[in-house]
C-alpha cells in the first residue's frame, strides 16, 4: 500500500514538473507561462509590446488577450533563435523582433509557431549577392535551415501595408512550407491544404499565361513554392482584393492559416464564411 502510494506521488510530480508552464497557464491566463518564456523577455515585455503596436498595424488591431499570446509566442521564438549581421550590419534586439513578428504573424492561427528547421537568421543591410543564383537576392530561404534578408526591404516591406509586397512574410511562407515537410506536430489538415494550393497553381498558370486579367503580380507563376509565398503576402497585405479576385484561393488560405485577416474585429478569428 505504502509503495503504491509513492508511485502515484512520483507520477503527480512529474506530471506537475511536465506541465507546470501549462497549470500555471490556466491560473493565470498568461501565455508568458504557458510557453515557459525567459525572464529576460518577460521583463521586457512593455518595451516589446510598444514597439509592435508601433510597428505593425496587424498588431495594433489585436485585443489585450491576443496581444499577450502573440508577444508569448515571439519571445519563445526569440530565446531559442540566432542571428548574425553581414556587410557591416549591427543586428539589434529591436530588428530580431521585429523578423520574428512576421513568423508568428503567418502562423497565428495555427499550433505550430516555431520553426525547428530555422533556428538561423541573417540579415544584411540591403539586397545581396548570391553565388547559388549568380544574382543580387533581397531574400533566401534555404532548407538547410536558414533564412537570409535585407533587411532595408524587410522594413519596406511593413512600411508600405497594402502594396501587395512583404518580404518578411514572403520568405516565412517557404519556411512553413519547408517545415510541413518534416514536422509532425501540425494536423493533417494543414497539409492537405498546403497541397491542394500547389494543385491549384497549374491552373492559375494557365489563365495568366492566356491573358485572363489576374491579380496576382508575374512572379507568382515562376513556380508552386513562389506561387504560395505571393499568394501569402496578397493574404496579408490585400485581403479584400484576394477574397474580391480569388475567393477559393482566399478561402484555402485562410483555412490552411486558421486565419481570417478581414476580422480585424476579433483577432482574425476564421469564421464560417471566410
Ligand atoms: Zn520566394
Amino acid at each position: 500500500m505504502n509503495s503504491l502510494y509513492f508511485v502515484f506521488l512520483y507520477f503527480l510530480l512529474l506530471m506537475l514538473i511536465q506541465y507546470h508552464g501549462y497549470i500555471l497557464f490556466l491560473i493565470t491566463g498568461d501565455y508568458f507561462d504557458r510557453y515557459s518564456v525567459k525572464r529576460k523577455f518577460r521583463n521586457n515585455r512593455q518595451s516589446i509590446d510598444t514597439l509592435l503596436n508601433d510597428r505593425f498595424l496587424y498588431y495594433r488591431h489585436l485585443s489585450p488577450p491576443a496581444r499577450n499570446r502573440f508577444m508569448a509566442r515571439l519571445c519563445k521564438v526569440m530565446g531559442k533563435v540566432s542571428f548574425t549581421g553581414h556587410a557591416g550590419l549591427e543586428v539589434t534586439e529591436e530588428m530580431k523582433i521585429c523578423v520574428i513578428f512576421a513568423q508568428i504573424q503567418l502562423t497565428f492561427g495555427m499550433k505550430l509557431f516555431f520553426f525547428e528547421r530555422f533556428r538561423r537568421y541573417i540579415l544584411y543591410p540591403e539586397s545581396f549577392y548570391s553565388r547559388f543564383f549568380n544574382s543580387d537576392l533581397k531574400g533566401l530561404t534555404s532548407g538547410a535551415g536558414f533564412i537570409t534578408l535585407s533587411w532595408a526591404d524587410f522594413q519596406e516591406g511593413y512600411l508600405v501595408h497594402n502594396d501587395n509586397y512583404n518580404l518578411g512574410l514572403h520568405e516565412m511562407a517557404h519556411a512553413l512550407r519547408l517545415e510541413l515537410e518534416t514536422t509532425r506536430e501540425t494536423g493533417l489538415m494543414v497539409q492537405l491544404r498546403s497541397d491542394e494550393m500547389d494543385r491549384r497553381f497549374p491552373e492559375e498558370k494557365e489563365l495568366a499565361a492566356r491573358g485572363v486579367p489576374g491579380l496576382l503580380r508575374e512572379y507568382a507563376y515562376v513556380n508552386d513554392e513562389e506561387f504560395f509565398s505571393v499568394c501569402v503576402e496578397y493574404f496579408f497585405e490585400v485581403p479584400e482584393l484576394l477574397k474580391q479576385h480569388k475567393p477559393e484561393i482566399y478561402g484555402l488560405l485562410s483555412r490552411m492559416l486558421n486565419q481570417d485577416p478581414l476580422n480585424r474585429e476579433r483577432d482574425y478569428r476564421l469564421s464560417s464564411t471566410a
